[in-house]
């Protein structure tokens, strides 16, 4: 059961050194009760106390990495029911599924897709995460071999190994030594089996059961054979089913503490109807699940989930932002035209975006807002003519530019006059509100 504040600061120096960030022990005590804060961040506690607060402390989903090398699935760590609590920590993964009775052509072409499903959104880059191969065949060897041919075509990319016959588990995870893939597939009756060949290899165990009950008490009896990483699944296959049990999965760790299912959760959204399986999946995504295994990539789908994905995934409480500097967009040479916006990334995105699309080289000033768009940083008094002006004047970019002429956006043209006040010798443009007339507004400015 996890601790109280009080509880927790019994056991903390109480010298008040705020040397964890924190104004009193106290409050450290507070932010540890509700699992805002690490206790790594005070150096001085005792070892006596870190054993106690080591269980109020850890994060209630296990920490758990799928794969090795540059693509990794990082799961669990998830503290909060909603994200307006906190923040929803590690995005879950996208994998898509072929099966060992696939021909060879069909599996090719979904590796190619794989990789093709990378895209950039908000500076962001999203795509199908990992390949779910599942044993179909019946036979060890045909099933070895095939996750061995997916590996070698996609070294890189998180593998989930999917069967219930341990000799087949063992066959494959021979084959791609020190992947860390998940070994999904133990159950009520190969438990024991599932959980050996899951130490030897030192992957994740993939654990099923029919309902949250015996799930509970078939993690428990894993965990007892030395299994310490495992992904979860209660055996619901519905979309009002995945909800119910991801929703009594969550609450049951967070609000309950309750370790037998403290483990990310893997979900099974593949239908015939891809809208259908569409909507299922974006139920996992918004309700808990941490793996979400789909039956096709289109390109159309994708995107949809990568959306949905990353923003369930930004943190609510900090905007998104870029960095404040004068970005070249294009070959930018002295005549180019200079124009400013704010940080916000959506914004940032957009107008360098459309900027592009015109195929006029232009420089674009953006100046830091708090990550706020350009009205709100304006109603904000953070995009004011006197901030503009001296940002303006600190980025040395006059010496880099042969006419001194600064567009700034439609929406706060009000400004236009206050800042040629504050930059003299300089002409102020207003340019278009929208970012999508920018490419003709650039045009007509050549
Ligand atoms: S660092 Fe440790 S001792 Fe210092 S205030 Fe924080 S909790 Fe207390």
């Amino acid at each position: 059961m996890a601790l109280s504040g009080v509880e927790i600061f019994k056991l903390l120096p109480k010298t008040n050194c705020k040397k964890c960030g924190h104004p009193t022990c106290l409050a450290f005590a507070m932010k540890l009760a509700q699992r805002q804060a690490s206790l790594d961040a005070c150096p001085d506690v005792s070892e006596e106390a870190k054993r106690k607060l080591g269980e109020a402390s850890a994060p209630p989903f296990r920490p758990i990495t799928m794969g090795a090398g540059n693509s990794v699935v990082n799961m669990g760590e998830e503290t909060v029911l909603f994200r307006h609590e906190k923040k929803f920590v590690n995005p879950c993964a996208l994998a898509v599924e072929v099966k060992d009775t696939d021909s060879e052509e069909s599996i090719k072409a979904a590796v190619d897709a794989l990789r093709d499903s990378e895209l950039e959104r908000v500076g962001q880059k999203l795509r199908i995460d990992a390949i779910f191969i599942k044993e179909v065949s019946g036979d060890p060897a045909k099933f070895s071999q095939t996750v061995l041919s997916i590996s070698a075509q996609a070294p890189d990319m998180p593998l989930i190994i999917s069967t219930t016959n341990p000799a087949a588990a063992e066959a494959a995870l021979e084959k791609i030594p020190g992947t860390r893939p998940v070994l999904y597939g133990a159950n009520e009756s190969n438990a024991e089996a599932m959980a050996e060949t899951a130490k030897k290899h030192k992957v994740i165990l993939g654990v099923y059961a029919a309902n949250l009950d015996a799930l509970s008490e078939l993690t428990e009896k894993i965990k007892a054979t030395g299994v310490e990483d495992m992904v979860i699944d209660s055996g619901a296959r519905t979309a009002g089913d995945i909800l119910r049990d991801n929703t009594f999965i969550r609450r049951a760790a967070i609000k309950k503490s309750v370790k037998s299912v403290g483990y990310p959760v893997i979900s099974f959204a593949q239908r015939d109807d891809h809208m259908l399986e569409a909507l299922v999946a974006s139920l996992c995504i918004a309700k808990y699940s941490s793996i979400v295994v789909l039956s096709s990539i289109e390109k159309w789908k994708s995107l949809a989930l990568f959306t949905l994905r990353q923003n369930i995934y930004t943190d609510p409480q900090v905007p998104m932002q870029v960095e404040q500097k004068i970005y070249s967009i294009g070959e930018a040479g002295a005549d180019a035209p200079l124009m400013i916006t704010t940080n916000f990334s959506l914004t940032f995105f957009i107008v360098s975006g459309e900027v592009e699309n015109s195929k006029v080289p232009a420089r674009l000033a953006v100046m830091d807002s708090e990550g706020l768009s350009v009205l709100t940083a304006w109603a904000a008094g953070k995009f004011t003519a006197s901030k503009i002006a001296q940002f303006i004047q600190e980025s040395g970019i006059e010496k880099e530019i042969s006419k001194k002429e600064l567009i700034i956006p439609g929406y706060v043209s009000i400004l236009s006059g206050a800042i040629e006040e504050k930059l003299p010798g300089w002409k102020v443009v207003v340019g278009p509100r929208e970012a999508n007339a920018l490419p003709a507004f650039l045009k007509t400015m050549n």
